[in-house]
């Protein structure tokens, strides 16, 4: 008998959907922004063997509702959106997209380091608004980034990336903090393990690579952003989770900071009024990390990869729970 996949975002290019339209009946809810309050849910769910997609959360009670799923394949590297413990109850496979997104996003964490430090959002706006009347002067200066020190938390695949462009690239001393040392990376970089304080109170730049879990939920709250230099600029390219947002405002009203670069904020979108947007010591980027034309297919490319060999019954290609579940 066929199989059902249900797709839960809008996140397949066509070519992808037509992988999975040849081999499978596809209950597609890609045209909802909340496909789990869409009409025919809950029969999709009830039947579906496989479901592909990102950004829908994934609770106990909706993996249970998923009587015959055996494989969720998340177009994302991150799995924060998904119960882990519940799938492995089940033997659920998780299929999730690490590396092709790891240059692309360590990208985007040095488009947001520059962009901040050189203000670069606030002096568009400031051209195009017609103020630039005469030449620029100390109102207008920003601050260095190359031979700056960057303190990296998490050196993962995309902390090593980061390290790469800011150590390669820029000339900076890049320092880091993760949950276990890497000393291969740290001797082909050049750089140098440090414990959370040390590498909060010395970095000009601080900069979020870990992934969103109740470990790392606030790790940076009031406390850690007091360690931190007046001048020292933090940016997220990580989950919205892992900062206290209340105690990052703070921080900045009190320059306690110089300023912010985030991608990624606890609930998103974020609203317009919330109080890290629309100040000029904060450059707020969508959750664009991995958002590029070349980037995204590859992601989904994997995505349906890991989708068809797990419920073919192949090795996935990249399964984050391989080693938690009976296959
Ligand atoms: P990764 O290779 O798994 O790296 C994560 C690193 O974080 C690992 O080195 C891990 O340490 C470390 N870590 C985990 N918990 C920690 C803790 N409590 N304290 C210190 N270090 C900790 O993952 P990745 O591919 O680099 O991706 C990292 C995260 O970036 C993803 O999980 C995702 O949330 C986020 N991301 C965001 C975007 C975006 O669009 N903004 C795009 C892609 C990814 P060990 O080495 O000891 O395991």
């Amino acid at each position: 008998m066929t199989q059902t996949v249900l797709i839960f975002s809008n996140s397949l290019p066509e070519d992808q959907k037509a992988r999975l339209a040849e081999r499978y009946d596809l209950a597609d809810f890609s045209g909802y922004a909340d496909p789990a309050s869409a009409p025919g849910f809950d029969d999709a769910l009830a039947k579906a063997q496989g479901a592909i997609g990102v950004y829908m959360p994934w609770s106990a009670d909706l993996i249970e509702r998923a009587a015959r799923l055996k494989v969720l394949s998340s177009v994302s590297v991150g799995v924060d959106n998904y119960d882990v413990a519940a799938l492995n109850a089940r033997d659920i496979a998780l299929g999730h997209t690490p590396d092709v997104l790891t240059d692309t996003t360590a990208d985007t964490a040095m488009t947001l380091l520059l962009a901040t430090a050189r203000r670069v959002v606030e002096l568009a706006e400031w051209v195009r608004a017609g103020q630039w009347t005469a030449p620029v002067g100390r109102d207008q200066f920003g601050v260095d980034v190359h031979h700056k020190r960057l303190g990296l938390v998490g050196m993962g695949r995309i902390g090593a990336a980061i390290a790469r462009r800011a150590a390669f690239g820029f000339g900076m001393e890049v320092v880091y903090h993760n949950r276990s040392r890497k000393p291969d990376t740290e001797a082909e970089i050049g750089m140098r393990y440090v414990d959370f304080d040390t590498l909060l109170a010395e970095s000009d730049f601080v900069c979020a690579v870990v992934p969103g879990t109740e470990d790392t939920e606030h790790m940076f709250n009031a406390d850690a952003f007091e360690r931190m230099s007046p001048d020292a600029i933090f940016i997220n390219i990580a989950r919205g989770s892992v900062v206290d947002e209340n105690a990052l405002v703070a921080a900045l009203d009190a320059g306690g900071i110089r300023a912010a670069g985030l991608d990624v904020f606890q609930n998103e979108p974020v609203s317009p009024d919330h109080p890290l947007i629309g100040r000029n010591d904060v450059v707020a980027l969508p959750h664009v990390g991995s958002a590029t034309f070349d980037t995204r297919h590859d992601m989904a490319r994997l995505a349906v990869d890991n989708l068809i060999a797990g419920l073919e019954g192949t090795p996935m290609p990249a399964c984050y729970n391989a080693a938690d579940i009976e296959r």
